[in-house]
C-alpha cells in the first residue's frame, strides 16, 4: 500500500518560486507545511532521468536524503506524437539558446519554432497530436515513494496565439477547445491541466478518506 503523508512538513523540491507557491497554495489546506529545497539550502541534483518519473524521483530523493523530511518534486514537459514523444523530458532544454543564438538563457518562441519546424519536416499532412505530461513524486527519507502522473491531450497549432502562461502554451489546443492555453484564463486552465490532473490524483490517494 502507498505510504500516506498525514500532516507536518513537506519539502517542495523546487527553487522556482512560482512553483513553490502554487504547490504550497494546493497542499496547505490539508495540513502540510511546506519547506522550499531553495531555503534550506538543498542542492539542485542534475536531471539525469530519460523519463518524467525518473527525473521527478531523483529530485525527490535527494531532497528526502538531504533534509531527512518527506519531499516532493515535479517534473513535467511537452510529448509531440509524430516526434515519437519529442521533446519530452527535454521540453526545457529546447528553449536553451547556443552560443551562436545570443544572450544565454530559455528561448519559448524559438524552442517553439524548432517544434514546428521538426514536425513541417515531416510533411504537410502530419498529425499534430500532443501532450503535456506533469510527474509529481514524494520520497519519504526511509527509501518509500508515490507516483502521481497526470497528462492533458490537444493538438498543436502555428503561428503561436495569446500572451498568458508560460512556455509552450501559445502552440497548445487542448482537445474539446478552439484556445491555445495562452489564450484561456489562468483559472480554467489551471482546472483541466496535466499539473490539475497530477494533483488530483495525489490529493485523492494522500488526502482522501
Ligand atoms: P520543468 O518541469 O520545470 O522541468 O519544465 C519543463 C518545461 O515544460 C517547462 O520549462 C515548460 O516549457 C514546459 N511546460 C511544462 N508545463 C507547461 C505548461 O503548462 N505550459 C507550457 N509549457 C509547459
Amino acid at each position: 500500500m502507498t505510504r500516506r503523508l498525514g500532516s507536518g512538513s513537506l519539502v517542495i523540491a523546487t527553487h522556482n518560486a512560482g512553483k513553490l507557491k502554487e504547490i504550497s497554495a494546493l497542499l496547505e489546506p490539508y495540513g502540510m507545511k511546506c519547506l522550499s529545497a531553495g531555503s534550506l539550502g538543498l542542492p539542485e541534483p542534475a536531471e539525469t532521468g530519460t523519463t518524467f518519473v525518473e527525473n521527478a524521483l531523483i529530485k525527490a530523493r535527494a531532497a528526502a536524503e538531504a533534509s531527512g523530511l518527506p519531499s516532493l518534486a515535479d517534473d513535467s514537459g511537452l510529448s509531440v506524437a509524430a516526434l515519437d514523444g519529442r521533446p519530452g523530458v527535454y521540453t526545457a532544454d529546447w528553449a536553451e539558446r547556443q552560443w551562436f543564438e545570443g544572450e544565454p538563457g530559455r528561448d519559448w518562441y524559438m524552442a517553439m519554432g524548432k517544434v514546428e519546424g521538426a514536425l513541417q519536416a515531416k510533411g504537410a499532412d502530419v498529425l499534430r497530436d500532443a501532450w503535456f505530461s506533469c510527474v509529481l513524486a514524494i520520497a519519504w527519507p526511509e527509501g518509500d515513494y508515490a507516483i502521481y502522473e497526470g497528462r492533458v491531450d490537444g493538438t498543436l497549432t502555428w503561428p503561436p496565439r495569446g500572451e498568458m502562461g508560460f512556455g509552450y502554451d501559445p502552440v497548445f489546443v487542448p482537445t474539446g477547445r478552439e484556445q491555445t492555453f495562452a489564450e484561456i484564463a489562468p483559472e480554467e486552465k489551471h482546472a483541466i491541466s496535466h499539473r490539475a490532473d497530477a494533483f488530483a490524483k495525489l490529493v485523492a490517494e494522500q488526502f482522501g478518506s
